[in-house]
């Protein structure tokens, strides 16, 4: 065992953003150390994010379709019933099986994995405390991807049972009778789902007059709202909470209106608190290399992903943009590249923002708002899942899909989806959007029927001649 290493590149964190950078720079020929302070490889989005969320809002939305929709459909089950424990393994076992493939992917593209805390002792120098002690690497270049963490919320210590983040949220030991969100963010809206669908009875508290967070379209979130209240999810919008205290084996939690005035105590026996997420850098030793976090936490970084100081670079929920794991891999990669002399580009106005509830939400681009606020003459076209014949036929009508361009050349600004399979047909979107394609250009692409794809297409359509076919 050798404790001390040469390489070219080091990259801190092995989640999304890390993992990715490091293969891509083993392939570009750098020899490449990831180092991983957490047992197992992937981040936050393999261990306590994207990936177990998604592992119980797709079993959760099975449950429920089987328990109340699958009799008018002509399908009898007998009595429907969940095991929340064996779903919980369902979970893990998907999280094992995509960690235990990165170990894979490391191995297959010579990435060498060092195991502990790393901290940069000079612009050249990482050092690694693991178990076995500390460990030294020389390096030319050094990626920083330590992501994020949950943001800490006043006066509040979560206990991760009663009083917990979505970490809690996803390795709960029974489903709670009733539940309390505060933040109807991401993953207020995704976490309260999968509680929703096995029984709780869910609130979600919201500072804001809507839902789903940051850059959301007005007119998605209104009928987002609209989808999740019919399907028994409670909302507060425009509410604050003062207070949250454990009393007895229950949970209060003192609210008011955001405005001032009203205020009232709400019991539950969890409360969820998604109210967003900050970047991490402890134990990092940024301040003994000289680099200063800006004033949200986040290293700053130029458009080539360098930092202040030569050699060292960041990308990631770390830096500043959405915190998402695609957005994190795309820019391990193409900061990667820069470092072997090639260009880098990155287009922060095509990166797509799924909300996995049911329907799922999909969008990329400008929001109306966003327009407006701009002063941008725009057309919108708009299309509903009711009028798309896949979409009727499987009986998933809800939601639409909204085409914004601009209004002299026809090039897509924005697109809007809620409903089924939005999170997937965003990506079409994403690519017209990244090809500066004009609504008409997808509106003449020929696609396959019956696809709930043709409402993308018609949407376009709508946006620019004015008027869809089947609408
Ligand atoms: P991270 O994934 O946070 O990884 C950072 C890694 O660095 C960690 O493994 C950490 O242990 C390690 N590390 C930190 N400091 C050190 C150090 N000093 N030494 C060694 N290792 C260190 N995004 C989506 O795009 N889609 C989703 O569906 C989605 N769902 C989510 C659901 C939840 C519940 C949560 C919490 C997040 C979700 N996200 C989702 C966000 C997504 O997880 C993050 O954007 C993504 O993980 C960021 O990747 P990253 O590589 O920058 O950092
Ligand atoms: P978020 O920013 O999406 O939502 C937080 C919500 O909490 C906002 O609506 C905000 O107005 C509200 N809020 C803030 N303070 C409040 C208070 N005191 N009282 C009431 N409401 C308050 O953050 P999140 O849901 O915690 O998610 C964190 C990050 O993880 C996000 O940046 C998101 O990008 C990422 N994530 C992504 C996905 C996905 O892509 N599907 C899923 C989960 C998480």
């Amino acid at each position: 065992y050798a404790t001390t290493h040469e390489a070219d590149i080091v990259v801190i964190g092995s989640g999304p953003g890390g993992y990715v950078a490091a293969i891509k720079a083993a392939q570009l020929g750098l020899k490449t150390i990831s180092v991983e302070k957490d047992p197992s490889l992937g981040g936050t989005c393999l261990n306590v994010g994207c990936i177990p969320s998604k592992a119980l809002l797709h079993n959760s939305h099975l449950y429920h379709m089987a328990k109340h929709d699958f009799k008018h459909r002509g399908i009898e089950v007998g009595e429907v019933k969940f095991d929340f424990n064996a779903m919980m393994t369902y979970k893990a076992n998907a999280v094992k099986a995509l960690t235990g493939g990165i170990a894979m992917l490391f191995n297959k593209n010579k990435v060498q994995l060092v195991r502990g805390v790393g901290s940069i002792v000079a612009p050249n120098k990482v050092q690694v405390q693991g178990e076995k002690g500390v460990e030294t690497i020389n390096t030319k270049n050094i990626l920083i991807a330590t992501g994020s963490e949950v943001t800490p919320f006043p006066g509040v210590t979560f206990d991760e049972q009663q009083i917990i983040t979505s970490t809690g949220a996803l390795s709960l030991s029974k489903v709670p009778k009733k539940m309390l969100v505060i933040g109807a963010g991401v993953i207020g809206l995704e976490l309260g789902s999968v509680y929703q669908r096995l029984g709780a009875d869910v609130t979600a508290i919201e500072f804001l007059e809507s839902i789903g967070g940051v850059g959301i379209d007005g007119e998605v979130s209104k009928t987002l709202q609209k989808i999740l209240t019919k399907q028994g999810m409670n909302f507060k919008l425009g509410t604050k909470v003062t207070g949250v205290k454990k009393e007895g084996g229950a949970i209060k939690v003192d609210v008011e209106a955001a405005k001032g005035g009203n205020k009232e105590t709400l019991d539950c026996d969890v409360v969820l608190i998604s109210v967003g997420r900050r970047p991490y850098t402890a134990g990092l030793g940024l301040d003994k290399v000289g680099i200063a976090l800006d004033d949200r936490g986040r290293v700053p970084v130029n458009n080539k992903f360098q930092t202040t100081v030569p050699g060292i670079y960041a990308i990631g929920d770390v830096i500043h943009g959405p915190m998402l794991a695609h957005k994190a891999e795309d820019e391990g990669i193409v900061c990667v590249e820069g470092i072997k002399g090639m260009p880098v580009h990155f287009n922060y106005d095509a990166i797509p923002s799924v909300i996995y509830t049911s329907p799922e939400v999909g969008w990329v681009g400008k929001t109306e708002e966003d327009l407006k606020k701009e002063g941008r003459a725009y057309k919108v076209g708009k299309f509903p899942f009711l009028a798309n014949s896949r979409a009727k036929t499987n009986g998933e009508p809800d939601g639409f899909v909204k085409v914004l361009a601009d209004k002299a050349t026809d090039i897509i600004l924005g697109t809007h989806i809620i409903g089924p399979g939005g999170g997937e047909l965003i990506n079409e979107a994403v690519l017209a959007q990244e090809y500066g394609a004009a609504a008409e250009d997808v509106a003449r692409v020929c696609h396959a029927h019956p696809t709930c794809a043709e409402a993308l297409r018609e949407a376009n359509l709508a946006a620019y001649i004015g008027k869809p076919i089947n609408f």
